[in-house]
C-alpha cells in the first residue's frame, strides 16, 4: 500500500471544529499513515497562536514574572479542543512539566515547540494513532544546524514500528537532549522529513488555501492557482515573494522525488497545487506556470569608453561589491555599461562608500544610481517551447503605458525577468496577468 504523510497547518488545527474536519480527511484514506500537525493557530482575524502565547510566555519567565495567567491562557485553548472533540484527556501533567520547564529556563525553544507537542498529543487520542515524540526522532547537531541523516534513520526505524502514527512539527532534539526548533513554520520541515523517511508516494501539505496562485491575490483578484509547478520553478517563483512552504522543507522531499502535494482542509474537493520534480506536459495549459514579483531594487550603472576591451571589469566591480558583503541580483551589460542590480537595503545606507570605493577600484566615466525598481519574474517551464513568450511580456506591459527598464531572461528560458519603476509595479502585473491568464 502506498504511503502518504500529511502536514496539517496551524488554521487547519486551530479549533475543535478544525481539528474533526482533519480528521475526516485522514480517515478517508487509509493510505493517510503519517500525520505532522502545527500548533494552533488563529481562529479569526486578530486571534493569537499558541506559538505565539508560548512565545510570550516565555519571555514573562525570563524576566522572572508570573506565567500562572499566561500558561492559563494557553491551557484554556487546549481544554476546549478537548471538550469539543468529546474526548478524556487531561494535559493537567503536561502543563505542571511546562510550567517547570519555563520557570526552570529548558529554553525558548523548548517553550515554544509544546504548541505542536501538545497538539500531537491530543490529535493521537483523537485518530487513535500512536504518538511519535520528535524530540527522540529529529536531531540537531551541536552547532545547531539539522542533521539530516540521524534523523532520517531514526525516523525510518519509529516509522517501520507503527502503522499509524503523529508525529508534532517544528522540533526536535540536540545532542545533548534539550529540544531546539525549525525557524517560524518549520513543521512544513518535519512533515517533508517524515515523508523522506516513510518513503511517501506524496507529501501532502495541509493549508487554508487550495494551492499556490499563480499571482499574488493582493494584486490579482481570484487569481487561478497553479496544478503543477516543478521545484525549480517554484524556487523561481518562491524567491521573487511567492510564499506558500517553509523553503527548507523543498530539500528533503525533493531528494527523494517525493511531490508535494498543496491542499486545502476546509476545501478537500479542490486539487490543490502539485511541486513535481518534472512534469510531463500534454500540450495543452497555460504558457506560464506563475508570475512573482517584489519591490525595494536598486540599479547601479557603470559607464566607461572602451569598458568591452578591458579584462577583468567585472570581477573588480564585483570585488567591490564582495567588500561590502553585497550580493548581486543581475549584472545585465552593454558594450560600454555595466548595471548592476541589487537590493536596494543592502546598499542605500552606504553608497557613497561604495561609490567610492567603485571609482578607486575601476575609474568609471560615470556611476548612476537608482534606487525604485521592482522585478517581475514570469515563469513557466512550457517557456521555452512556445515562441513569442517574451514578445507578449514586452507588448502587454507596453500596452499599459508601462517602461521597462531591464530585461534579463535565464538561459535555462524558465523565466523572464523585468524590471519597472515601484510606481509601475501593480500595473504591469496586472497586464502580464491579463495576457497570459485571461
Ligand atoms: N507553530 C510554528 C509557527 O507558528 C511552526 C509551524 O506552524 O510550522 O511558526
Amino acid at each position: 500500500m502506498s504511503i502518504k504523510a500529511v502536514k496539517f497547518g496551524g488554521s487547519s488545527l486551530a479549533d475543535a471544529g478544525q481539528i474533526k474536519k482533519a480528521a475526516e480527511i485522514i480517515r478517508s484514506d487509509r493510505t493517510r499513515r503519517y500525520v505532522v500537525p502545527s500548533a494552533p493557530g488563529k481562529r479569526y482575524d486578530g486571534d493569537t497562536k499558541v506559538t505565539d502565547m508560548l512565545y510570550a510566555c516565555y519571555e514573562l519567565a525570563a524576566r522572572g514574572e508570573d506565567v500562572s495567567a499566561a500558561l492559563e491562557g494557553i491551557k484554556a485553548r487546549y481544554d476546549e479542543i478537548i471538550k469539543g472533540l468529546g474526548i478524556s484527556f487531561s494535559l493537567d501533567d503536561a502543563f505542571e512539566k511546562i510550567r517547570t520547564g519555563m520557570i526552570g529556563m529548558a529554553g525558548r525553544d523548548y517553550a515554544v515547540s509544546r504548541g505542536e507537542y501538545l497538539n500531537g498529543l491530543i490529535l493521537a487520542e483523537y485518530l487513535g494513532f500512536r504518538f511519535i515524540d520528535a524530540a527522540d526522532t529529529v536531531f540537531f547537531n551541536e552547532d545547531g544546524s539539522f542533521n539530516p541523516e540521524k534523523t532520517n534513520e531514526a525516523l525510518k526505524k519509529s516509522l517501520a514500528a507503527c502503522d499509524y502514527a503523529v508525529i508534532p512539527g517544528f522540533y526536535g532534539a540536540m545532542p545533548n537532549g534539550t529540544i531546539r526548533t525549525f525557524s517560524r513554520g518549520g513543521s512544513d520541515i518535519t512533515g517533508a522529513l517524515v515523508a523522506r523517511a516513510a518513503g511517501a508516494a506524496v507529501y501532502e501539505n495541509w493549508t487554508d488555501v487550495s494551492g499556490l496562485c499563480m499571482a499574488d491575490p493582493r494584486i490579482i483578484d481570484n487569481p487561478k492557482y497553479i496544478k503543477t509547478v516543478t521545484y525549480r520553478e517554484l524556487r523561481e517563483l518562491s524567491y521573487m515573494g511567492a510564499t506558500v512552504l517553509h523553503e527548507d522543507s523543498i530539500f528533503p522531499v525533493k531528494l527523494a522525488g517525493i511531490p508535494i502535494n498543496i491542499r486545502n482542509t476546509n476545501d478537500p474537493a479542490a486539487p490543490g497545487t502539485f511541486i513535481v520534480p518534472y512534469a510531463d506536459d500534454g500540450p495543452d495549459g497555460d504558457v506560464i506556470t506563475g508570475i512573482a514579483g517584489k519591490k525595494g531594487f536598486a540599479v547601479l550603472t557603470l559607464e566607461k569608453d572602451m569598458m568591452n576591451a578591458e579584462t577583468g571589469f567585472v570581477k573588480r566591480v564585483l570585488e567591490v561589491m564582495e567588500s561590502f558583503g553585497i550580493s548581486f541580483e543581475h549584472l545585465p551589460s552593454g558594450i560600454d555599461t555595466l548595471s548592476v542590480v541589487l537590493n536596494n537595503s543592502q546598499i542605500e545606507s552606504r553608497k557613497d562608500e561604495v561609490f567610492a570605493a567603485l571609482q578607486a577600484k575601476v575609474n568609471p566615466d560615470s556611476i548612476e544610481y537608482q534606487s525604485d525598481l521592482s522585478l517581475i519574474a514570469v515563469v513557466g517551464r512550457r517557456m521555452i517551447k512556445t515562441k513569442g513568450t517574451a514578445a507578449r511580456v514586452f507588448n502587454a506591459v507596453a500596452q499599459a503605458d508601462v517602461n521597462i527598464r531591464m530585461i534579463d531572461q535565464g538561459s535555462s528560458e524558465l523565466n523572464i525577468i523585468i524590471g519597472v519603476n515601484d510606481c509601475d509595479f501593480e500595473k504591469a502585473m496586472k497586464a502580464i496577468y491579463r495576457e497570459f491568464v485571461k
